[in-house]
């Protein structure tokens, strides 16, 4: 199994390998909340990304440690790349741009990521 988080016009997205997750995270940092992104965090080798380099934004502050991409066409945001605490390198996937994705059954938590 694997599933597909896609911007709006289909430049940009990544294929994850593996089922499509029942839990996700939410995030009140200040780029989470003005996105309203749902989160999944994967390995970077279970994702294939599909990211032309004249297509693909990346936007950063703060420490720059994530990569928040979005499509320079559409303006949506599938997925951002970074390293998680031990530097594993990381994706974390937009779960809002998986159209096969129930967003209403996914068991959501909320992350206090202001604080961090
Ligand atoms: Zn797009």
């Amino acid at each position: 199994m694997s599933y597909t988080s896609t911007c709006h016009c289909g430049t940009i997205g990544a294929t994850i390998a593996g089922d499509l997750p029942a839990e996700a995270m939410t995030c009140n940092c200040s780029i989470c909340r003005r996105k309203g992104t749902v989160l999944h965090f994967v390995p970077a080798d279970a994702a294939s990304l599909h990211a032309p380099a004249d297509k693909l934004g990346d936007y950063r502050f703060g420490k720059n440690a994530i990569h928040h991409h979005f499509c320079m066409d559409c303006g949506c945001t599938p997925f951002a790349t970074g390293t998680d605490p031990q530097g594993n390198a990381m994706v974390a996937v937009n779960l809002r741009c998986v159209e096969d994705c129930d967003l209403d059954r996914l068991k959501l938590t909320a992350v206090d990521g202001a604080s961090f």
